[in-house]
């Protein structure tokens, strides 16, 4: 048996890592200094977008994203089902009303059909956006959102914390990588340790977007700017200069709070370890597409998998899923010998808080039928080869015993 627990998920920390964070914590900034922009810029390239705002967490992302985009008391949004709770809470933060749709049991992708029928059932302005998830790190095809989006005016927010480097092919042959701003609206990611990028905790949002940018940032630090002192009330910059002010100028003191925001800032030393982390991203991305095929074809042809998503082209590999007999007792069969799988999600509408709002079982079949079958195998770029055979012979085992 293996000695160690295997988890699910588990971040990289190198020398290289340490080295960096120490370099941050012996500079003149813990908060708000150089190491933030530098991430900020690094992580564009890589995505290959305009702008990215660093924040405090994906919920935090989702909460700035959800602010950005206007959401407000009595606001509809569609939302998938399978994902982490925060997706769609951020719309209740706003006081918006979440929907939930289905999934495409194939894809485990909010499915465009599903969406299409609740939009299609109201009279149009009935709903003001669409929250799609890169489930598993799948790429959404987000140019079929995008077609539906146009026609109904919605605006699209890419839950995109499974899939840094994650792509899907548009209808050109395009590559089209995950949170590039081309379809979407805003798009999001999590720097939790579980997944591809870890910072302890922290979050991206990223946008092809200037309005939309400006307004991140504004939200990120209390709604204060001390750039872009633009706001229409010039008795609050007359009273706040006390006389200091010329036409051009304004005093070194000089901020403006102009909206209500939080502090949802990033620290530094989380930034300097974000950068470091991102120069292997690729790395550990090829990593995770080799144990998926080790994976899919170990579980191919054998008769307790119900069903297996299996290699994709463009995944990311935040998670491999597969759907077997018997879940339950596998699931504990694994822990007993040290692996411990996991199941995502408790598909959201499910969830106590959900059902208040009047969501029970039956509302999403796909979604609740997945979730009986489900199970995600250990996944991330430090799996050895050993560690790979010991949990495929456990499963083995399990299902032969
Ligand atoms: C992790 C995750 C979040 C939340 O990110 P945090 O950084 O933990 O706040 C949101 N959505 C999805 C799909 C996630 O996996």
């Amino acid at each position: 048996m293996n000695k160690k627990i295997i988890p699910y998920g588990r971040q990289h920390i190198t020398e290289e890592d340490i080295e960096a964070v120490k370099e941050a914590l012996l500079s003149e900034y813990l908060t708000q200094g150089p190491k933030i922009r530098e991430f900020e810029d690094n992580f564009a390239k890589y995505i290959g977008c305009k702008h990215a705002v660093a924040v405090s967490s994906g919920t935090a992302a989702l909460h700035l994203s959800a602010m950005a985009l206007n959401v407000r008391p009595g606001d509809k949004v569609i939302v998938t089902p399978l994902t982490f709770v925060a997706t769609a809470n951020c719309v209740r933060y706003c006081g918006g009303e979440v929907v939930f749709a289905d999934i495409d049991p194939f894809t485990y992708l909010l499915d465009v059909k599903s969406v299409k029928k609740l939009l299609e059932s109201s009279p149009k302005g009935t709903y003001q956006g669409i929250i799609p998830v890169d489930f598993a790190g799948r790429a959404v095809n987000l140019e079929e959102f995008k077609k539906l989006a146009d026609e109904y005016n919605l605006w699209i927010l890419e839950d995109a914390c499974h899939a840094p480097g994650g792509y899907f092919f548009d209808s050109n042959n395009e590559k089209q990588p995950c949170g590039n701003g081309n379809y979407a609206d805003l798009a999001i990611f999590s720097f939790h340790p579980v997944k591809h990028i870890a910072c302890g905790e922290g979050g991206m949002i990223t946008t092809n977007d200037d309005n939309l940018y400006k307004k991140l940032l504004l939200f990120r630090t209390h709604g204060i700017t001390k750039n872009d002192i633009s706001y229409p009330y010039e008795n609050s910059i007359e009273f706040a200069t006390g006389g200091y002010k010329d036409e051009t100028e304004y005093p070194e003191w000089y901020m403006e709070m102009q909206e209500l925001g939080y502090n949802y800032r990033l620290t530094d030393f989380q930034a300097a370890l974000g950068n470091s982390q991102l120069k292997r991203a690729d790395e550990g991305l090829k990593r995770r597409r080799e144990i998926a095929k080790i994976y899919e074809s170990a579980f191919k042809e054998k008769k307790y998998i119900l069903y297996q998503p299996g290699v994709v082209d463009g995944h990311a590999y935040h998670l491999y899923v597969i759907e077997v007999i018997d879940r339950l007792n596998l699931y504990k069969y694994l822990r007993e010998k040290n692996v411990f799988a996991q199941i995502h999600y408790i598909p959201a509408h499910l969830m106590p808080y959900y059902r208040k709002e009047g969501y029970t079982e039956g509302d999403l079949p796909f979604a609740e039928k997945y979730y009986k079958h489900c199970i995600s195998l250990p996944m991330f770029p430090t799996l050895n080869e050993e560690e790979l055979q010991y949990i495929i012979k456990t499963i083995d085992d399990f299902y032969l015993k």
